[in-house]
C-alpha cells in the first residue's frame, strides 16, 4: 500500500486568521495581577512594555484575530509547512498507529518561532516603536526575532542565557548574522543583572534572569518595547496558524487525529498545533488527547503546583495564574535550552487544571535516543526541545503496537536541530545525564509564592 508521505498547502489556503482558544474554553484563564498591588493588571499597564496590539491580542475574547497582510507576505516566505507522514518511523517502531508530524523546521530561522515573531516586529513597527528587546534562551527565539525585526528596521538587544550563549555559539552568529546585538546574561549592563551576579557568582543564568534583564531595559529606555517568545496568549495565538493549517492537512489525508503532541517550553508551539484541534473537543464533542511533554528536569505540569507567579526572576512581570516551579527555580542545564522554563502561561494551565489536556515527561538520555531514531528514519536531525515530542509520540506509538490500534498521532516538530550538533555530540560520547528534581526541591520553591490563587 502506498502511503501519503507529504501534504502541502498552497500559499492561498494559508489561514487568514489566528484562533483564540479563550472563545471557546469552558472555564476562562483567572486575570494577570499587577506585580505591585496584586489587583487584576489592566490593559494600560502593560502597554509601557509590549506593543498596544499585542496588549490587547493579550486581553482579547474574540475568537478570531486578522493576520495582517505585511505579515502574511513574510509567512508566505516560509508557510503553509508541510505535514509529512513519519512512515519511516511507523516502520522503525514495527507499530500499526500512523504518525503524522508538522515541520515548523522549514521556517529559515530553523523553527516555529518566526510565526510569533514577525507579527510582534511588526506591530511594534506600526506603533513607532524603534527598539526591542528579548531574552533568549537556546537561541531559537533570539534568532526569530532578530531576522522580524530586521525586515521592519528595528533594532534588537538579546539577552541570552548564559550557558546557551557557551553551548550554542552558532545561535549567536546567527542573531549576529541578522544584525541583532546578543549579551550574555545576567550581565553587568542592567541593575538586575549586577545584582544576579553579585547573589549567584557563576551562574549559568536562566531564561527567568534574561527576561529581568531585557525588561529592565525595555522599561527604562525611550521607544523601546519587549517581546516574548512563549507563554503569553499573544504569543500562543500567534502560533495557532500551525494547527489550522494542520488541520486542513489532516482532512487532505483523511485523517483526524486521535493524540495531538507538542513539546513544552512555555507551551507555545504545543499550544499552536492543538489549539484548533481542541476546539473540536469543546464544540464537535471530539475525543481527541493532547500531549505536552516536558523534560523531567524541568517539570511544572507534572509536577509544579498551579500557583500566581511571575514570569521572570525579579518579580517584574506580572502575576500569571499557572503551573509553575517557583520563579527561583534554576533548571538543570540539560541541552533543550527551549524547555528550561519554571512556568507555563496561563490558558495552558487552566486547560490543564481542568483536565482538558494531558502532561508527560522525557528525561534527557529517553529524548537523544528518540531524536536519534527519527533522524535515521526520517532524515531531519531534531531540535533537542522537537526530541521530547518525538518520545512522548514513540510511546504512543508503542503502547498503539501492544493494543493492536491503528491510531493516529499528530506531533509537532518544533525545529531542527543542526546548529545543536555539538549537543547530539556529546550524547554520543556518553557525556549526557539525566537530572532528577526533589520533591524538596520544588515545594521548597513553591512554598515562597503568595498563595493569590
Ligand atoms: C523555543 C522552542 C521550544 C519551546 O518553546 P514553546 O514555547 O514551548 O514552544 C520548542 N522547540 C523549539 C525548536 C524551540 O525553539
Amino acid at each position: 500500500m502506498k502511503v501519503t508521505k507529504k501534504i502541502v498547502l498552497s500559499e492561498h489556503d494559508m489561514p487568514t486568521q489566528w484562533y483564540n482558544i479563550v472563545a471557546d474554553m469552558p472555564t476562562k484563564p483567572l486575570p494577570m495581577l499587577h506585580p505591585a498591588t496584586k489587583q487584576p493588571i489592566k490593559p494600560e499597564e502593560m502597554e509601557g512594555l509590549f506593543a498596544k496590539a499585542l496588549v490587547e491580542q493579550e486581553f482579547s475574547q474574540e475568537r478570531y484575530i486578522d493576520i495582517p497582510d505585511e505579515v502574511r507576505d513574510l509567512y508566505r516566505i516560509y508557510r503553509p509547512t508541510p505535514l509529512v507522514r513519519a512512515s519511516g518511523l511507523e516502520k522503525a517502531l514495527d507499530t500499526p498507529a500512523k504518525i503524522y508530524f508538522k515541520n515548523e523546521s522549514v521556517s529559515p530561522v530553523g523553527s516555529h518561532k518566526l510565526n510569533s515573531a514577525i507579527p510582534q516586529a511588526y506591530f511594534n513597527k506600526i506603533q513607532g516603536i524603534k527598539h526591542m528587546t528579548t531574552e533568549t534562551g537556546a537561541g531559537q527565539w533570539g534568532s526569530a526575532l532578530s531576522i522580524a525585526c530586521k525586515h521592519f528596521g528595528l533594532d534588537l538587544k538579546v539577552y541570552m542565557v548564559k550557558i546557551s550563549y557557551n553551548q550554542k555559539p552558532y545561535r549567536k552568529s546567527v542573531m549576529q548574522t541578522y544584525g541583532a546585538q546578543v549579551i550574555a546574561s545576567p550581565s553587568d549592563t542592567t541593575e538586575v543583572g549586577r545584582r544576579m551576579l553579585a547573589e549567584y557568582p557563576g551562574t549559568a543564568g536562566s531564561l527567568g534572569m534574561a527576561i529581568s534583564e531585557a525588561v529592565e531595559v525595555a522599561m527604562t529606555q525611550p521607544d523601546t518595547r519587549y517581546g516574548l517568545g512563549s507563554v503569553l496568549n499573544h504569543v500562543i495565538l500567534h502560533q495557532t496558524i500551525i494547527g489550522q493549517e494542520a488541520k486542513k492537512q489532516m482532512e487532505i489525508a483523511g485523517d483526524y487525529p486521535d493524540v495531538v503532541i507538542g513539546c513544552f517550553g512555555g507551551g507555545s508551539n504545543f499550544c499552536g498545533i492543538s489549539f484548533p484541534f481542541l476546539r473540536d473537543n469543546f464544540v464537535e464533542g471530539k475525543k481527541t488527547r493532547f500531549i505536552a511533554a516536558e523534560p523531567a528536569s524541568c517539570p511544572k505540569l507534572t509536577r509544579g503546583k498551579f500557583e500566581y507567579d511571575f514570569g521572570d526572576s525579579e518579580g517584574f512581570t506580572p502575576l500569571l495564574p499557572m503551573f509553575t516551579l517557583g520563579h527561583d527555580f534554576e533548571p538543570a542545564s540539560i541541552h533543550a535550552g527551549g524547555l528550561r522554563y519554571h512556568g507555563a502561561g496561563t490558558i495552558v494551565s487552566q486547560l490543564l487544571k481542568d483536565n482538558l489536556i494531558e502532561a508527560t515527561d522525557v528525561n534527557q538520555l529517553d529524548s537523544f535516543k528518540a531524536g536519534v531514531l527519527f533522524a535515521q528514519a526520517e532524515g531531519i536531525i531534531p531540535a533537542p526541545e522537537s526530541t521530547h515530542a518525538i518520545a512522548a509520540a514513540i510511546r504512543e506509538a508503542l503502547k498503539a503496537k501492544e493494543e493492536g490500534s491503528e491510531k493516529v498521532i499528530l506531533f509537532n516538530l518544533s525545529g531542527h536541530g543542526l546548529i545543536d550538533m555539538a549537543s547530539y555530540d556529546r550524547y554520543f560520547a556518553g557525556e549526557l545525564q539525566n537530572y532528577a528534581v526533589s520533591d524538596e526541591e520544588i515545594a521548597r520553591n513553591v512554598a515562597k509564592l503568595e498563595k493569590l490563587a
